[in-house]
């Protein structure tokens, strides 16, 4: 047995939803479990106040999960009643980051417009909204975003430019390789879906059981917000049980033309 296996938890689910039942709308940690499924369990569990009481009524609370930096799975929970109009829970953050290249010498400053994911990838609490700041270097003025992580976590743009450009790299070798060993397939039929289902697709090739968050944060790197948006409403449905691959079953399903793209992944993600 590993120490993760090994490890419980005991989480007080009353103060934590006594906290958020005081502050409509914001987003509480609940607790960070060793095993996804764990924590899959109680993002369903607090949906349907199914054995945790403390978030009855049911549908009063909603909830999600989050890769922790520890390695298990944050659970984040909100009160939705009586919040004024409570956001839906956006798929991605879009920041304007410093680049200053990666050598040591001074090569100036580049702007670069980031898309990554919603949570603060410490403790998968939600990242803050960007505002405008504005600074002057070399005779010009620049505008880049500043934002505040209500966990307390910060981002540094050197940090955020990594993570991008790594899913850059990673979207773009996956549809490579798709586009290179994959039959083509009636992506005609698919209307104006067919973009995002052969992006979703292609991306869930290289990485079976890939959750659908990551696909939606890839539609949003490519425009496809529409597409990202239906994805996050039916992960919410789920609770949060989708893999990326399904997520392109669900997409094709919409335009009603499912049977295109060959078997769908037996377990969700
Ligand atoms: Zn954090």
């Amino acid at each position: 047995m590993t120490a993760r296996t090994a490890r419980k938890i005991t989480v007080e689910h009353g103060p934590v939803a006594t906290a958020a039942k005081a502050a409509p709308g914001v987003w509480k940690p609940v607790a960070v479990y060793p095993a996804l499924t764990t924590a899959q369990g109680v993002v369903d569990r607090i949906h349907h106040a199914k054995w945790l009481p403390s978030y009855a009524p049911a549908g009063t609370f909603e909830a999600y999960h989050a890769p922790h930096e520890d390695g298990g799975t944050a659970v984040w929970v909100r009160y939705t009643v009586g919040a004024p109009a409570v956001e839906p829970r956006p798929t991605s953050m879009t920041y304007r980051v410093c680049d200053r290249g990666s050598g040591r010498g001074y090569v100036g400053v580049s702007i670069v417009t980031v898309v990554v994911s919603p949570d603060c990838p410490r403790c998968g609490g939600p990242r803050g909204e960007a505002r405008s700041h504005w600074f002057p270097e070399d005779g010009a003025w620049y505008g880049v975003s500043r934002w505040d992580n209500a966990c307390g976590h910060q981002d540094s743009y050197v940090a955020v430019l990594a993570e991008y450009r790594k899913l850059v790299a990673q979207l773009e070798a996956a549809e490579r390789q798709y586009e290179a060993r994959v039959d083509k397939h009636d992506l005609a039929r698919l209307g104006e879906y067919a973009d995002a289902v052969r992006l979703l697709l292609a991306f869930g090739a290289g990485t079976p059981g890939l959750h659908a968050r990551q696909g939606a944060l890839c539609l949003d790197m490519r425009a496809h917000h529409e597409a990202a948006l239906r994805i996050q409403e039916e992960l919410a449905r789920r609770s949060g049980r989708m893999s990326v691959r399904n997520a392109a079953w669900f997409l094709a399903g919409l335009a009603a033309a499912p049977e295109a793209f060959g078997p769908r992944d037996v377990a969700d993600a």
